[in-house]
């Protein structure tokens, strides 16, 4: 197939313009003229050219340069930036929509979700929940338009959230404590980045994942916040020490923090207080991606932890 990136020099679109290519599609990479004199964004971009991929030239505010970069190509990956406290630019997806409507050509279009469903956040905390309605005016944009999609809900990247053992504003595993959110019992998912990658790269022109939502739920990868300390205490060969932090509390801290901090904080709220990540089965209108692609060797966590040591 062919296949347009965008986003592709962001940490999720690097994976998904690697796995493109590992997995022998013709893979297209949209090259922002915005990016001006950045040099790491233009080596990262020649780096995917030497590896096979095609760079297209296009801007988010030229709209024929969009439609032009859209004709190349019969599906497109959106990786574009969703996290307060890096960028948060979901909203500009609309334009690429409008792109796609116009060309006419695309089969499937994957837009930048990548995380909690956001058709189950309505009730979400503000101001996280920006994230969530945004992502829904792109669905709606999507299907008032008849684009044909794919929506990946990918739970938790381990490399924000295994990696500081689900503590807010860590990303390493502590030798000595952790701070449970609760009762620290309460189940997530945790997905390696590249997996999500390999998985969205496998659904993207399967037939049963049209016009569906795909769950990346790894069987062995749904874990409390409790399993996934434990793994780690077991591969340090050392107990932890262990406080908690109530639901109150930790809504009450959220609330003195920035802007950017209280959106993510709240994502943390409902993913380790509520359980939102897997206080629901997946209807008939999704799929579940570890069992569609079973040959996926998907990362477990204790093994995602290793690098750590
Ligand atoms: P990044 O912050 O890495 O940004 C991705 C890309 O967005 C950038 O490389 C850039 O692409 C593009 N971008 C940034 N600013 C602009 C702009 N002003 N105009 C146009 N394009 C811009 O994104 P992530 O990889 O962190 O996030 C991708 C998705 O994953 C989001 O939907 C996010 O919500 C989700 N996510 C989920 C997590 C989870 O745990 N489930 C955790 C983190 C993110 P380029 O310059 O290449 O054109």
């Amino acid at each position: 197939m062919k296949v347009l990136v965008v986003g592709g020099t962001g940490y999720m679109g690097k994976r998904i313009v690697k796995a493109s290519l590992a997995g022998g599609h013709t893979t297209y990479v949209l090259r922002r003229q915005e990016i001006g004199v950045d040099i790491e964004k233009l080596q990262t971009l020649l780096s995917f050219k030497a590896d096979g991929a095609r760079l297209v030239e296009a801007s988010f505010d030229d709209h024929r340069s969009l439609v032009e970069a859209v004709q190349l190509v019969d599906i497109i990956v959106s990786a574009i930036s969703g996290v307060h406290f890096r960028s948060h630019h979901i909203l500009l997806q609309l334009k690429l929509v409008q792109a796609i409507k116009e060309a006419g050509n695309i089969k499937r279009f994957v837009p930048s979700e990548f995380g909690i469903d956001p058709s189950k956040m309505s009730h979400a905390l503000e101001p996280g929940k920006e994230t969530f309605d945004e992502k829904m005016r792109v669905r709606k944009a999507i299907e008032d338009a008849n684009i044909p999609f794919t929506y990946v809900s990918a739970n938790c990247f381990a490399g924000y959230f295994v990696g500081g053992l689900c503590q807010p504003g860590k990303i390493t595993p502590s030798w000595e404590s952790v701070s449970l959110l609760g009762d620290g019992n309460v189940r997530a998912i945790f997905v390696d980045e590249d997996d999500i990658a390999a998985y969205t790269i496998r659904m993207m022109n399967d037939p049963r994942t049209l016009n569906k939502t795909v769950y990346i739920r790894p069987p062995e990868n749904i874990l409390s916040q409790r399993q996934v300390v434990g793994h780690w205490e077991k591969l340090i060969n050392r107990v932890l020490e262990k406080t908690s932090i109530s639901g109150e509390n930790f809504l009450t801290i959220m609330k003195g923090m920035d802007h950017a901090q209280q959106a993510g904080l709240g994502h943390y709220y409902h993913i380790f207080y509520e359980g939102c990540l897997t206080n629901f089965d997946i209807g008939d209108d999704g799929e579940e991606a570890s069992e569609l692609y079973p040959e996926i060797n998907y990362v477990r966590v204790d093994e995602y932890l290793k690098r750590y040591l």
